[in-house]
């Protein structure tokens, strides 16, 4: 009937050369063998199943128990924790951590974009434990007594108390109702109960993503000012903590996770860094998230073009391959050429997280965490809106994925700090860090002279930064070409060539459609090439 066979069967990881690039030249080719396993696994009939089972059954809260005593429990599907113990197993939530070794940053990243691939809402409670770990490390007791239960291999959901428990998870809770990305006009009250930065916590919380996490880095008004708080669900008597879930929030998309709204009557928290130091305890945290904002838009745009490059390969209209035709050629190679730019641009950023230490690398990572983290999650919208049109109808019907990836693109965008937030935060660091915009230029040079266009475009951004005039205004406009430069550069010295030659000239010299749509290109011979270095083979 003119149907595509089913995407199954296929290794996600050997059907993707720009990941494979990448993983070598950040320096992470030792952890193959691990990333090579999940791609295998994420191509399986059985892992496919449970991402569509955990997102058809999503998540219920159970606040009282049939006695009428609180729980605050929310039940999952089995298909979500058999996510999450792939999950956890293979070290998704503390690979580097666990093996702090050159490039452990980089091939979590790449494992975390493959096993992303399959379901998109569990990474949520992987990515927060990932990502709280060095923030927990500004209290060294704090991360010696919680470290090395955060980076064990054991999924082991249930509350207990930590010291009974194989393996935790952590969340993180910021975002309160009146304040929202303004955390510092937050309300929820910390009031010092003793020695040792013990606390108890009063107020609310407007979003707080996997509730069933063992532990919580809180932001609260202690005396001193905003303050992080680690707030445990169950205390070390076996005692539930005051963490009270008031109600699921009823979401876009996401919807094997649970997200919700929570209120603290007195909880027990402790506190994390400096009292009055809140906001840059979490940022530490923060960072490490918007890396896996940039993680998760590139997994649904790979995810998205696999899917289109394959079902385009099999189906035949007027008389030829979907594949074959020229104005799809145009569409496919165009989103092809995007999500390239994207992995690469992804396993870069990882990478400067493996080299931090050194200091280029630091303000390099800075910056372009938050540029990549604005340009990647709004180009994933569009990317899998359109490849969900190559569909044609199929594309719009449930069973084939792409809904649920259209569902889930604008997240990345919006948490851990909206898409203006973002850009912002890119003026930020530019004016408070001067030596991040030195980095960041640093790293772009590295392929001047390898296109007259290209450096003609990092000469117009550098004036475009110079006036200080209205920049606050121009941000997402200045952010994003610093986006699309840093990606050209990139894949000049490491990009397919032909790649690299398509990218130059639709998104640096503009020779695209007026509104960014997809199949705009120019014409072009041999883009063929592109579509079949990112079509899966079954
Ligand atoms: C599914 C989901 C799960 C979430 N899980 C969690 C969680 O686990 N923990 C947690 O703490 N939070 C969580 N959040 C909250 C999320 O981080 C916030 O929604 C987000 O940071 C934006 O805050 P807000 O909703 O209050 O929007 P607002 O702060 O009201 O922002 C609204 C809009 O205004 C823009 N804006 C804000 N300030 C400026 C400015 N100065 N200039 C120009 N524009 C501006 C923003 O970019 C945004 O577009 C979750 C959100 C969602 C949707």
């Amino acid at each position: 009937m003119n149907q595509p066979p089913p995407l199954v069967d296929y290794n996600l990881f050997e059907s993707d050369a720009a990941l494979r690039e990448s993983l070598e030249r950040e320096g992470a080719s030792w952890a193959h063998d691990l990333v090579h396993e999940l791609g295998r696994l994420a191509g399986t009939e059985q892992a496919i199943e449970w991402g569509f089972q955990a997102n058809a059954n999503p998540p219920r809260l159970r606040t009282h128990d049939r006695f009428g005593e609180r729980i605050d429990e929310v039940e999952f599907h089995p298909a979500w924790h058999e996510l999450m113990k792939v999950a956890v197993g293979h070290g998704l939530h503390a690979l580097p951590w666990r093996e702090p070794r050159p490039g452990a940053h980089a091939a979590r990243a790449a494992a975390f974009y493959i096993w992303s691939q399959v379901e998109g809402g569990h990474g949520c409670p992987v990515s927060m434990t990932y990502a709280a770990v060095p923030a927990l490390r500004q209290s060294p007791e704090l991360a010696a007594e919680w470290e090395p239960l955060m980076t064990t291999l054991e999924y082991d959901p249930g509350l207990q108390p930590h010291a009974a428990k194989k393996g935790v998870l952590f969340g993180m809770a910021m975002t309160e109702r009146q304040g929202g990305s303004d955390v510092r006009s937050n309300t929820t009250r910390a009031e010092p109960t003793g020695a040792n930065g013990e606390h108890r916590l009063t107020g609310h919380k407007w979003f707080c993503s996997a509730p069933m996490c063992d532990a919580f880095l809180v932001l609260a008004q202690a005396p001193g000012g905003l303050s992080c708080f680690l707030l445990p669900r169950v205390l070390p008597d076996g005692t539930r903590n005051a963490f009270h879930i008031d109600r699921l929030k009823d979401k876009l998309g996401n919807q094997a996770n649970a997200s919700s709204e929570i209120t603290f009557d007195g909880a027990w928290a402790v506190l994390v860094g400096e009292e009055g130091r809140g906001v840059r305890t979490i940022m530490e945290m923060v960072n490490h998230t918007r890396l896996d904002c940039v993680i998760g838009s590139a997994s649904l745009m790979r995810q998205a073009v696999a899917q289109a490059t394959h079902h385009t390969a099999h189906r035949t209209a007027f008389g030829k391959l979907l594949t074959d035709q020229p104005l799809m050629v145009n569409v496919l190679a165009d989103l092809a050429i995007e999500s390239e730019a994207t992995t690469i641009l992804m396993m870069r950023i990882a990478g400067a997280f493996d080299r931090a230490a050194d200091p280029a690398e630091a303000h390099f990572r800075r910056i372009a965490v938050a540029i990549a983290k604005f340009w990647t999650c709004k180009r994933a919208i569009a990317v899998v809106a359109e490849a969900l049109e190559c569909h044609g109808g199929n594309g719009y019907v449930e069973e084939s994925i792409l809904p649920r990836l259209y569902r889930e693109a604008p997240l990345n965008s919006i948490w851990e700090g909206a898409g203006n937030v973002n850009a912002l935060d890119v003026l930020r660091a530019m004016q408070r860090e001067p030596d991040t915009v030195s980095s960041y230029f640093g790293e772009v040079e590295l392929a001047r002279g390898a296109d007259k266009t290209f450096d003609h475009a990092i000469d117009d951004l550098k004036r475009e930064l110079t006036p200080s005039d209205g920049l606050e205004s121009r941000a997402r406009r200045v952010v994003e070409r610093m986006a699309i430069v840093l990606q050209a550069s990139l894949l000049l010295r490491h990009g397919e060539q032909k790649v690299a030659d398509v990218f130059l000239s639709s998104r640096l010299v503009n020779d695209w459609g007026q509104t960014f749509t997809f199949g705009t290109l120019k014409f072009e011979k041999e883009l063929k090439s592109v579509i079949e270095r990112h079509r899966p083979r079954l």
